[in-house]
């Protein structure tokens, strides 16, 4: 049931031509970033590169600060103002950015990254309220909400409503939404509204990406899903979750390539050694190689590109 069958057949049956013409590869920017591209056409998903080391989800303790990291420590109440030189020196063309939800550690440099390289930013209202705060013009702003299935010509993307991590032992829920009118500078608490989460499938050259951002997802919204690659919230509290790993994976039909997401420390710079993360993610591939043993999981090192036209297991 498991079959190589499974591995490509959509790039056969979409999207004939468009095959092997064009590369796509993921490159891991670290918490829940990731650039996908083409080489030509560039699109980001949740861009966090300031790593800040700032304040903790809800409860949880303090990440431990990295060995030799002397940056400054910031709160809730605290303006951040972005790394530009770590941002700029990774993002060098930015066409889209999909933001999955208004927490910081996904919304901080959007702002940034929309301004300098005149991206399109897709997100919820919230996510656009905060880009609206530090002036990105309107016409760069797509506001979803979850059910949008939209043709940009070089990919289309279809907006899954998807759910937000159980932090704090199922404790966390937020219906806070960043509102309309607020001006730049925003404190981190200002840009940290959750403002409902989204989940977002990518067809690029016939490959179809599924990318959440962080442990939870809403089952009927990805049951009959088939895609090839798929980007999967790896942290502890998708412990939480009844089968996480498990239905994800019957649901999405044991796609061939399954990249763990938002596993690493994030208020670590990237020069930290990123062991201990990697340590603690094993299971997670236990996990998919238990439910799903024909896909292939690759964990991320930051910023090394990934092909979907790895060779089929
Ligand atoms: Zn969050
Ligand atoms: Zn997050």
């Amino acid at each position: 049931m498991f079959a190589g069958i499974f591995i490509y057949p959509l790039a056969a049956q979409n999207s004939p031509t468009a095959v092997s013409s064009n590369r796509v590869t993921l490159s891991y920017m670290g918490t829940a970033g990731w650039e996908i591209t083409d080489g030509n056409t560039v699109i980001l998903l949740d861009p966090y590169l300031s790593r800040i080391y700032g304040p903790q989800p809800p409860g949880r303790p303090p990440f431990a600060r990295a060995s030799g990291d002397s940056r400054p420590q910031y709160g809730w109440t605290d303006v951040v103002v972005p790394d530009t030189a770590v941002i700029d020196s990774h993002v060098k063309k930015a066409d889209f950015v999909l933001v999955t939800h208004t927490h910081y550690d996904h919304v901080l440099d959007v702002p940034h990254i929309a301004l300098k390289n005149h991206a399109t930013v897709i997100g919820t209202e919230s996510t656009e309220n905060v880009m609206r705060a530090y002036t990105v013009p309107e016409e760069q702003l797509i506001t979803v909400r979850g059910g949008e299935d939209y043709d940009f010509g070089m990919f289309s993307l279809k907006v899954i409503p998807s759910l937000h991590s159980p932090l704090d032992h199922k404790h966390y829920f937020s219906s806070a939404t960043a509102p309309a009118g607020m001006k730049a500078p925003l404190t981190l608490e200002q840009m940290h509204p959750e403002g409902g989460t989204l989940a977002y499938l990518i067809r690029f050259h016939g490959h179809q990406i599924l990318a959440f951002g962080g442990m939870n997802y809403i089952e009927r919204e990805i049951e009959g899903l088939t895609p090839d690659a798929v980007l999967v919230g790896a942290a502890s509290s998708r412990k939480e979750i009844y089968d996480y790993t498990g239905r994800l994976m019957r649901d999405l039909h044991f796609p061939a390539l399954v990249l763990p997401t938002h596993w690493d420390n994030f208020t670590a710079p990237y020069g930290a050694s990123q062991e201990p993360a990697i340590n603690a993610v094993q299971p997670f591939v236990q996990e998919v190689t238990a439910a799903s043993p024909n896909s292939r999981v690759i964990v991320p090192r930051y910023f090394e590109p990934i092909s979907l036209d790895l060779p089929s297991r």
